[in-house]
């Protein structure tokens, strides 16, 4: 399963990525159709098809430790920005590797579509 999941292709390096940041339990990347001048996509190494497959908490302080650095990174820590997981159908997920996107560097609207 994890052989044909895009994400963990580019996590092998498989697939290239605009590799904005990385740790060692995770990797930063840009969206390859940004909806926000910054649009940066954290993943964990490791394949949890979503939230709900997450068993540790470790793994959600991992990817928002760097969703924190790649703000700070990208100059929008201070602005302010928006990390959104989404998940399953109504949640709108499309890749089905757990992924927080980083979106900044304009106002978000809310309530969210
Ligand atoms: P989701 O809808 O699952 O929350 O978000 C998936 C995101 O992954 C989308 O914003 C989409 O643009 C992005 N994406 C899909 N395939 C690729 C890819 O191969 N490379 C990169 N960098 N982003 C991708
Ligand atoms: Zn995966």
């Amino acid at each position: 399963m994890t052989d044909q999941c895009v994400f963990c292709r580019i996590a092998r390096g498989e697939i290239p990525a605009k590799i904005v940041a990385e740790s060692a339990a995770c990797l930063a990347f840009r969206d390859l159709n940004p909806e926000a001048p910054v649009h940066v996509l954290v993943i964990p190494r490791e394949h949890y098809a979503s939230l709900n497959e997450v068993k540790s908490p470790q793994v959600l302080a991992d990817v928002m430790q760097l969703a924190v650095e790649v703000a700070r990174h990208e100059k929008i820590a201070d602005r302010g920005y928006r990390v959104v997981l989404n998940i399953n159908s109504d949640g709108g997920q499309t890749v089905f590797h757990l992924h927080a996107h980083v979106l900044g560097g304009r106002h978000m609207t809310w309530p969210p579509g």
